[in-house]
């Protein structure tokens, strides 16, 4: 008997039986402890194989079928992992009443203009050397990955805009690489079908596109997409992605693939000087000649800066003064303009911020209901928002007191008192 799950197929690595499901996560399960489970319940002695990406059970009995997919089903939680991350998932849905407000791994960010950003999951499959949040397969600081179920956070991002009112941008992005979410074409679809949303881009180091998924994505109502590129030499570019089979080729394919399906394209290189501001040029050419920024401006130039939990090259940056004079220079240069860029070239403009719940210095009695990312971090919840506690050796589950350290942008951050 063959069996298969919907969005999944299955692959056998070394005495496990792994679930691959909807291309991102994987859970493992153990042959030994699958064919146990099935000899306890049926009294047989199963043998249990892949082939051609399905599970294969020597039986015709189809209770035995419904029970393996039943089996699998009820413990994938327990073993799902990031395909790309290696790391293990935590799957946020309805049932755990996480709020999807007030933290700034996953959920919705609101930061006082017509712009929500939306984070389905963390985690990224490359490595890059000036990473912000140290992401990637090879952080050393990152314990684990989060993804949210799709109607869940479709929910709340309905009530989030019903406040904003029309003419919202949403835009999927992450502390990670916003494809790694599972259900990455069915949130495009569902904003797109949220009449206060007027545009709809995304975040993306491309790696993970192809044709297909470019259609799919296109269909779906993607507007734009900020395409992360640093370098257009193919062994630079592996060297800031942190990534030996980088395939520079490939993501500049995917470029040209967005323009022509109808998804407009912001080229967004990070700028470390000594490095790659010798390529501005390049880029600009390039941007061109794919036909980006047909409704937004084409490029995105973003200078380096350390951040305290990011990855540091030992590299000199610009003041931010410095950076503009650079891209001021640039724009006289190569007549390619707006290349410095302010809101109002994306159409974004100052909105009522949703209201406070915590201010600066407020001690607050927090239940904690999930691990946090990096060690000594947990994620507690009060009055309806995440809260994230630093500093801490609480166990999920005990309610414990924190003041709040920070607010900025409704990102809740406490300490524990
Ligand atoms: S900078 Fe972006 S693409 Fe690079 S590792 Fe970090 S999250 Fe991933």
């Amino acid at each position: 008997m063959r069996i298969e799950l919907p969005n999944s197929y299955f692959e056998e690595v070394d005495n496990s039986i792994r679930l691959i499901w909807r291309n991102t996560l994987h859970a493992d399960f153990e042959k030994a402890l699958l064919e146990k489970a099935i000899r306890r319940k049926f009294k047989v002695k199963p043998e249990i194989h892949v082939e051609d990406g399905y599970l294969v059970v020597n039986t015709e009995n189809e209770d035995i079928e419904k029970f393996i997919a039943f089996f699998i089903q009820s413990h994938l939680g327990e073993f799902l992992k990031s395909r790309y991350t290696r790391r293990k998932v935590v799957y946020i849905h309805e049932g755990m009443e996480v709020p999807l407000l007030g933290y700034n791994g996953f959920g919705l960010i609101d930061r006082g203009t017509n712009l929500i950003q939306i984070r389905g999951s963390t985690g990224c499959n490359v490595s890059c050397i000036f990473c912000s949040v140290d992401e990637g397969p090879y952080s050393r600081t990152r314990l684990l990955d989060y993804v949210v179920d799709i109607d869940y956070l479709l929910k709340w991002f309905d009530e989030v805009a019903r406040f904003k009112g029309k003419g919202l941008e949403a835009h999927l992005d992450g502390q990670g690489e916003p494809l790694l979410y599972p259900f990455i074409v069915e949130l495009v679809q569902g904003l797109r079908e949220n009449p206060n949303v007027s545009v709809i881009s995304m975040q993306s180091n491309g790696i993970l596109l192809n044709d297909k998924l470019v259609e799919e994505l296109a269909e779906a109502g993607l507007d734009r997409v900020n395409l992360s590129i640093h370098s257009l030499d193919p062994e630079k570019a592996k060297m800031l992605m942190g990534m030996k089979d980088y395939d520079l080729n490939h993501v500049l394919e995917m470029a040209e693939a967005l323009v022509n399906a109808g998804i407009d394209v912001l080229l967004a290189p990070v700028i470390i000087f000594g490095i790659n501001d010798n390529e501005a040029e390049t880029f600009i050419e390039f941007a061109r000649k794919i036909g980006a920024g047909k409704r937004w401006p084409a490029l995105g130039f973003q200078n380096y800066v350390p951040y305290k939990f990011g990855r540091h090259p030992t590299v000199k940056f610009l003041s931010f003064k410095e950076f503009y004079t650079w891209l001021r220079n640039l724009e006289e240069k190569t007549g390619m303009r707006p290349l410095v860029l302010r809101p109002e070239h994306f159409g974004m403009h100052r909105r009522r911020f949703i209201p406070l719940q915590f201010h600066i210095g407020e001690v607050v009695k927090v239940k904690v209901i999930l691990p946090g990312r990096i060690k000594g971090e947990m994620l507690g919840t009060a009055r309806n928002r995440l809260i994230e506690i630093i500093n801490t050796n609480a166990k999920v589950g005990e309610e414990i007191k924190v003041k709040i350290v920070r607010t900025r942008h409704g990102i809740y951050v406490g300490t524990p008192v």
